[in-house]
């Protein structure tokens, strides 16, 4: 059997902007193994979910793998909590955690300055000596700034909205972001649903908000909390590595990736572990230094594994936060320097029959400051693929790949061999 290896570059897609020259950071940047790949392959552009409804992270990466995320609400909170290793029980609400900055009944920073993992681990601790009765409570410090929630009680519904203001969630517990703005009205977690339980649910979290608000009131950046991606215990996915054959593995850092690709039945790789381009970079050495970093440990564990499995799923973080920060020369750096100390090295790793996908779980805009619908390039290289005209991987040329546009669903059954690309 062949191996698959499914690269993807997070938030990597972006819309073109006036200060790269009406290009995207993607088309910018130099990035000659990437564009190799895409011109000895063949790209496409795909549609994660639909025009309307910009994919999150869980969103995009369940499309990629063929999971409608209209039919398989996951909710954010579960799903992390598998991929820190946590059991989710059937009667657990979940919800996704961040430290944050208030000032004034205003929120000024969701990600409360990045504090690292250490600090916020403290802060976190203080929490924990939060009560209210009727519920157990649990609550684990993830990676920087992110944290679970758990309360466990039969009379909980996980029919509630979001009170971080980058979020906004439908009835059908569809969670998806907007456009962060310099500072947002603190907003209240309201229910979804005219139920008891929905209510009571709402009520126990906005309690909860106000006692860590108390506690955490003299903290210079982490003085609030935002709770997010609330669902009840864990839906079922189908098992890919059985649908499809092969021994499937992540390699993954955050534990989004890491529970859907539990879910779905493959291995995971590596200790979770926070990786260095998660962190605040600055100045483009700083930046150099944490890609060197992070794809020198990713190369490692993959040479490690490679004989064992078939099917090798990588997702890269990074260029996600340059795009909500509106950084776009920042971007367009950290895809160099994926292309020099990931691609490069991956391209000597693979053998003849060898397939490589490349794509992006959603766009995120440098110019909205967040994600959008827009579809996303993915370029699909190995020796059953013909090449297309497409020279450069990039948003504009992908669409007329010989793929052309197509829905998500579909790229994991092109890969895998139910559809033979032709
Ligand atoms: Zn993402």
């Amino acid at each position: 059997m062949n191996k698959i290896f499914f690269v993807v570059l997070d938030g990597i897609a972006d819309n073109p902007l006036k200060d790269l020259g009406w290009k995207t950071p993607l088309e910018c940047a130099k990035k000659p193994f990437l564009n190799k790949l895409s011109e000895e392959g063949v790209n496409g552009s795909i549609m994660l979910i639909n025009k309307s409804i910009p994919p999150q992270t869980e969103t995009g990466v369940l499309s990629l793998l063929g999971f409608n995320p209209l039919n398989y609400n996951t909710g954010r909170g579960p799903l992390e909590a598998v991929g820190m290793g946590l059991r989710v029980e059937k009667n657990d609400l979940v919800l996704r955690g961040n430290l944050a900055t208030a000032e004034n009944g205003y929120i000024i920073d969701t990600e409360a300055g990045r504090i690292s993992g250490k600090k916020a681990e403290k802060i976190i601790g203080k929490l924990k000596k939060i009560k209210i009765r009727g519920i157990k409570i649990k609550i684990y410090h993830s990676l920087g700034y992110r944290f679970l929630l758990f309360l466990k009680s039969k009379k909980l519904s996980p029919y509630i909205s979001s009170n971080h203001p980058g979020y906004e969630r439908n009835k059908y517990l569809l969670e998806y972001p907007r456009a962060l703005r310099k500072k947002m009205k603190i907003k209240k977690i309201i229910p979804l649903k005219r139920s008891k339980d929905a209510q009571f649910t709402a009520d126990v979290l906005n309690k909860f908000i106000e006692r860590a608000k108390e506690i955490l009131k003299d903290e210079k950046t982490a003085n609030y909390i935002l709770l997010r991606g609330a669902n009840k215990g864990l839906i079922k996915l189908t098992n890919l590595p059985k649908k499809y054959g092969g021994k499937w593995i992540c390699l993954g850092d955050t534990p989004v990736e890491r529970g859907i690709s539990k879910l779905v039945g493959m291995d995971i790789a590596r200790k979770y572990k926070n990786p260095e381009t998660d962190k605040l970079l600055k100045t483009f050495k700083e930046l150099k230094k944490a890609v060197r970093k992070d794809c020198k440990r990713t190369i490692k564990k993959l040479k490690s594994v490679l004989s064992r499995y078939d099917f090798f799923y990588i997702h890269l973080k990074g260029a996600d936060a340059f795009g909500h920060k509106g950084m776009p020369l920042h971007k367009k750096k950290i895809i160099e320097y994926f292309d020099l100390f990931f691609f490069k090295p991956l391209t000597k790793l693979i053998k003849k029959d060898d397939i490589i996908i490349v794509t992006a779980d959603h766009t995120t805009s440098c110019r909205y400051r967040t994600h959008t619908a827009d579809p996303v390039p993915v370029l699909i290289f190995g020796d059953s693929f013909k090449p297309d005209k497409v020279k450069i991987f990039a948003e504009s040329q992908a669409k007329r790949g010989r793929l052309g546009r197509f829905k998500a669903k579909r790229l994991i059954k092109i890969v895998c061999g139910d559809l033979k690309c032709t």
